[in-house]
């Protein structure tokens, strides 16, 4: 809030309204969209660097507006999580890509995106379970995914929430490392699997001498640990052979494919299962 000419407090400026208004129209609209099935989850692979295999799917969910064409997630993810509606979203994403890794050969993992909101809900822990014995899918076939956001205020919900999930042999990779409050302490603290280090470090323009010995450092600890790392974002095959060099045991990038549908994914396995 702030105090205007005439002494009193302003909440709004046109400029919020207008912003508070578009998200409003968002959150409506996002709400129909799962009614009328305008969403749907595509599936990047996830690829060993030795092998050249697809290890996992991470599920990237997609909104095909009817005007506004294809909507990313990075449009309306975060009006999702400030609403609240990310919920009923996020366990409809879960479910449904649980669905699909139930066709895929028993080998291939899905990974699927969390937000802190919806680790936080109620019955979250138990909401996943549940969708999983749905799909008819193994616990240890989901990795979720969470970035360190998730741990800025630490709280009791979350730690249940991870022991109760890794209890049943659900695991968790923590996402876009490098980008926030980087701290070891939750690589420490929490059962990790998986390091997936931000594609900044891995293409643009602040790539370099500095950000390949974070890499390298990040790797090593990886195998001390017995964690995989993953590099995100890898788009050249020199990105590719820098990151393998450095020590990560897994990439993904548009190198290796865009996130496609479904039966795409179910394609791309099949085809590598034949060859
Ligand atoms: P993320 O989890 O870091 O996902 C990776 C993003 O990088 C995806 O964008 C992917 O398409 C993009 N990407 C992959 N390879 C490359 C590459 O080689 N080059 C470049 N330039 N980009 C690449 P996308 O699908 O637009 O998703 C953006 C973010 O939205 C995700 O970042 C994630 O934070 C969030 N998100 C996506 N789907 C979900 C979801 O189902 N639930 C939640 N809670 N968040 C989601
Ligand atoms: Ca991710
Ligand atoms: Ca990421
Ligand atoms: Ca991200």
């Amino acid at each position: 809030a702030k105090v205007n000419g005439r002494n009193q407090l302003c909440f709004y400026t046109p400029a919020m309204s207008r912003d508070l208004v578009r998200r409003r129209e968002i959150e409506a609209e996002l709400r129909a969209a799962i009614i009328k099935n305008e969403l749907s989850i595509f599936f990047q692979p996830i690829v060993d660097l030795e092998t050249g295999k697809i290890r996992t799917f991470e599920a990237l969910v997609r909104w095909f507006h009817p005007q506004k064409g294809e909507l990313k997630p990075d449009e309306f993810i975060p009006v999702a999580e400030e609403t609240g509606v990310i919920v009923t979203l996020g366990n409809w994403i879960t479910a449904q890509a649980a669905k699909a890794c139930a066709a895929w050969p028993e080998d291939v993992t899905l990974a699927v995106n969390l937000s802190p909101m919806q680790i936080k809900a109620p019955g979250a822990a138990l909401g996943i379970l549940t969708a999983l014995r749905d799909a008819g899918l193994a616990p240890s076939r989901l990795e979720l995914e969470v970035t360190e956001s998730l741990f800025l205020d630490d709280n009791h919900a979350t730690n249940s929430f991870i022991e109760e999930l890794s209890a049943a042999g659900v695991r968790f990779a923590l996402d876009d490392f490098g980008t926030g409050y980087s701290s070891l302490s939750y690589i420490h603290k929490y059962p990790f699997k998986k390091i997936k280090v931000d594609r900044s470090f891995v293409s643009g323009p602040n790539v370099g001498r500095k950000s390949d010995a974070i890499i390298r450092a990040v790797a090593e600890l990886g195998t001390t640990l017995e964690m995989e790392i993953v590099a995100e974002g890898l788009e050249t095959v020199e990105q590719v052979k820098a990151v393998r060099e450095a020590g990560c045991t897994l990439g993904q990038g548009y190198y290796f494919s865009r996130a496609v549908p479904d039966y795409l994914a179910a394609m791309l396995l099949a085809q590598e299962r034949e060859g």
